[in-house]
């Protein structure tokens, strides 16, 4: 078994995190003794000062001839001129489209020693383990939008559009996901004021009565939503919603784990590759002192094990090293509790990397090479 993997490290944190995931995905590929090739491309700003670009076409070959692509993290300051017609992040949208990839996973999973780290109480979040299933290339962000004359001076108007395809192909993702956990899906929805709601919530329920007669569908308002996500989060086991609930809502749930350098995520499409990234940005504030936490990235990269590699127990290998070393005691300085010593990046990549080899070979074949 062989698998290419693309890494685009990008700017401020992204080289460093995407450093240890790597070193992470080479500990367990050498434990069950495969083949492992990685390719590394430019994105974002480090693109454009190189190549006036932020997506070259040499980095999209690269992609689309990789099983699964890896990307640290795109912006900064540097490139922050709103006026610029070459922004990075046309490197990392122009790779989602180009990709085609419309189902956006986020696993929000709360280790119980890191419990009390974020702004929720403890019991509430302690032993989280939710995923959002967000819809990414449809919605609001892609329907027409414009301006025009108003007697008041200008109105402005943005289309939200779903196609029963478009909901259709989410839906089973979520449903998907859902069959392998507690087959719970929580479709998320606006159905008392919107059509594309109401259209949304009918096609959701046919699918899941149709294809997956075992998963649990419950409908839940938005605004609801919102709410129960703070007070009583795991009261959810997957949450399937459209791309602009979605964008908020997975940022008010990666509030509940404590920091954002914690969380993975994965955006796919119909076939290879997907796309592994972590949900944090580049950093700027603490780039290049070798202080950021790597885990979102390497938990990004166990999800490429299970969703691209189709090597569940090689991702599991990857989450329950991580797990071992945050209940051993190891913390970055955006999880150390008040006082406590914290350790490095790189420190924090050899300890998991150091107990990902340190488990027991799984029988999947895999080495690596480059
Ligand atoms: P950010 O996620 O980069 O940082 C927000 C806060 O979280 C900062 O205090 C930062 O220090 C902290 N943080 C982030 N990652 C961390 C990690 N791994 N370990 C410890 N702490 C971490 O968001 P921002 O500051 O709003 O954006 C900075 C730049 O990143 C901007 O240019 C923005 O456009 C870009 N951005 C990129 C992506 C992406 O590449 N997918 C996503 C969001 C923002």
């Amino acid at each position: 078994m062989e698998a290419t993997i693309a890494l685009l490290p990008g700017d401020g944190v992204g080289p460093e995190v995407i450093a240890e995931a790597k070193k992470v995905l080479v500990a367990a590929a050498d434990v069950s003794g495969g083949r492992l090739r990685f390719h590394e491309a430019l994105i974002g700003g480090d693109a454009i000062d190189r190549t006036g670009t932020a997506l070259p076409d040499e980095t999209l070959e690269v992609c689309r001839n990789a099983d699964a692509v890896m990307l640290g993290a795109v912006g900064g300051p540097k490139w922050d001129d709103p006026s610029a017609s070459v922004r990075p992040e046309q490197g990392l949208l122009g790779l989602r489209k180009a990709l085609a990839l419309f189902a956006n996973l986020r696993p929000v999973r709360v280790h119980p020693a890191l419990a009390s780290s974020g702004p929720v109480r403890a019991e509430v979040v302690s032993g989280l383990d939710l995923l959002v299933v967000r819809e990414l290339t449809g919605g609001i962000y892609f329907g027409e939008r414009g301006r025009r004359g108003d007697p008041t001076g200008e109105a402005a108007f943005d289309t939200l559009v779903y196609s029963t395809g478009e909901i259709e192909r989410i839906i089973r993702r979520g449903a998907e996901a859902a069959r392998g956990r507690q087959s719970r899906l929580t479709s998320v929805d606006k159905a008392n004021v919107l059509e594309s709601s109401r259209l949304w919530r009918a096609t959701a329920d046919r699918v899941v009565r149709e294809e997956f007669p075992d998963v649990r569908i419950e409908h839940v308002l938005v605004d609801a939503a919102a709410m129960y996500l703070i007070q009583q989060p795991k009261r959810f086991d997957v949450m399937v919603t459209g791309n602009m609930f979605g964008d908020i809502l997975t940022d008010e749930a990666s509030v509940l784990a404590g920091s954002m350098g914690l969380l993975p995520s994965a955006s796919l499409g119909q076939g290879r590759p997907g796309l592994y990234e972590p949900i944090h940005g580049s950093a700027p504030d603490i780039a290049g002192r070798g202080i950021a936490n790597p885990i979102g990235m390497i938990l990004s990269a166990a999800m490429l094990c299970r969703y691209s590699l189709d090597w569940p127990a090689g991702a599991e290998r990857i989450e329950s090293a991580v797990d071992r070393v945050i209940a051993d005691g190891a913390r970055t300085i955006d999880i150390a509790s008040q006082g406590r010593e914290s350790i490095g990046t790189a420190d924090m990549g050899d300890r998991i990397a150091e107990a990902v080899a340190g488990e027991k070979g799984t029988g999947v074949s895999f080495s690596r090479c480059g």
